[in-house]
């Protein structure tokens, strides 16, 4: 007989998901009601006001999307680019490669620059390509690249695309909350981001925003929207105005899911965004300060490294999954593994939302060292 589900107890500092607090996963517990109630109109639209002050825009077409980091990033790119649409494609890592397969999936056509994983994308490479290519339509770029570690200098990516007349589409996963991201300022014209990251909310949703630019290019598309789903056309029916009436059925949201995402954007603004990029930077700095302590490198130079989520070196001689495994067995706590090029090699800190925390980071470091200790221990008695 099958009995309820129990899941162990784990301090997650890993890629994400990460932390939930209390408060968010009590609120996520509340009656559910119907997805077109007026009430959870009234609280749509409190949670697209809070949407847009993490984003920092006025963007009107701003909300969550109901489905995880994956479904808004597609919903950028299948809502922007047109069959034959250029498209100059950043890639750093793994989510730049991921943009690459929505480009050529949504009919465009992708002009690809590379950077090693670890290193930022280079202003100069884009500048060049632009250079070359007078019909780009779209530049698309991950701000937090998670697999490695890295910040990319979205202002200054943006400003070129601006010079170009291309659009900006722009991977703000692990970004949002986490380290300043300023959409409007920045004058981006798509970011998509993620619930379980420096939001501290449960997995599941992804927040997106989009420029009147943005809209106007989708107002006056040739083509309809490959996705029934993510055709912001009709998504925005459902979106739009609360109690007010007037919101259409498109598909039935994820009401709990919802509450969890009210309340994860109330703890924001009671902390204040300022505060939350703060606690961020400064658990990252006491991190860095500690690993350095315990004989640990960072594999990301520091003027570029992202503060939510740390690549720590594998010494040599050190087996990388078995310290995973150690402190994960004897003290609930999840890091992450290195993707790619990278597995084996780099173990992935993160520091996101309620993570990032002293207490937190305090037991990451003596836990890390045990496994450490316990592994040359072993190795000196065989
Ligand atoms: N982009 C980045 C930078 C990510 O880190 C992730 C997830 O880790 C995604 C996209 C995909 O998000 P999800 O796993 O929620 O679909």
């Amino acid at each position: 007989m099958f009995q309820s589900f129990q899941p162990p107890q784990r301090t997650l500092m890993g890629p994400g998901p990460s932390i939930v607090h209390p408060r968010v996963l009590e609120a996520s517990a509340r009656h559910t009601i119907g997805h077109l109630d007026p009430a959870f109109g009234d609280m749509m639209d409190q949670v697209k006001i809070m949407l847009r002050h993490v984003f920092q825009t006025e963007n009107a077409m701003t909300m969550p999307v109901s489905a995880p980091g994956s479904a808004g990033m597609e919903s950028c790119f299948a809502n922007l680019i047109e069959p034959g649409d250029k498209v100059l494609v950043c890639i750093n890592g793994v989510f730049g490669g991921r943009m690459k397969e929505n480009v050529e999936r949504c009919g465009g056509i992708a002009v690809v620059i590379e950077d090693e994983w670890g290193q930022t994308v280079d202003p100069e490479k884009v500048e060049q390509a632009f250079a070359e290519h007078d019909d780009i339509r779209i530049l698309a770029f991950v701000h937090a690249e998670t697999s490695t570690g890295v910040e990319s200098d979205a202002r200054a990516l943006a400003e070129i695309a601006r010079k170009n007349n291309a659009l900006v589409i722009v991977d703000a996963v692990t970004s949002l909350a986490g380290i300043p991201l300023l959409t409007d300022e920045w004058q981006l014209d798509a970011v998509y981001s993620g619930s379980q990251k420096c939001m501290s909310c449960l997995p599941g949703i992804s927040p997106v925003t989009f420029s009147e630019r943005a809209m106007q290019k989708i107002g006056s598309r040739n083509s309809k929207v490959q996705s029934w789903f993510l055709d912001l056309n009709l998504v925005m029916g459902y979106w739009q105005s609360g109690s007010g009436g007037g919101r259409s059925y498109h598909h039935t949201a994820p009401v709990n899911a919802l509450y969890a995402l009210h309340e994860s954007l109330v703890m924001v603004c009671e902390e204040g965004l300022e505060n939350s990029w703060d606690r961020h930077s400064d658990s990252h700095q006491t991190l860095v300060a500690g690993l350095k302590d315990i004989g640990l490198e960072m594999l990301v130079d520091e003027s570029v490294r992202l503060p939510q989520l740390n690549a720590v070196k594998v010494p040599d001689g050190v087996d990388e999954a078995e310290v995973r495994r150690y402190i994960l067995r004897e003290h609930n706590l999840e890091i992450g593994a290195g993707l790619g090029a990278l597995a084996g090699k780099i173990w992935r800190i993160g520091l996101m939302g309620e993570s990032a925390r002293k207490e937190n980071v305090d037991f990451c470091l003596s836990a890390l060292k045990e496994a450490i200790d316990q592994q040359h221990a072993l190795s000196y008695v065989a």
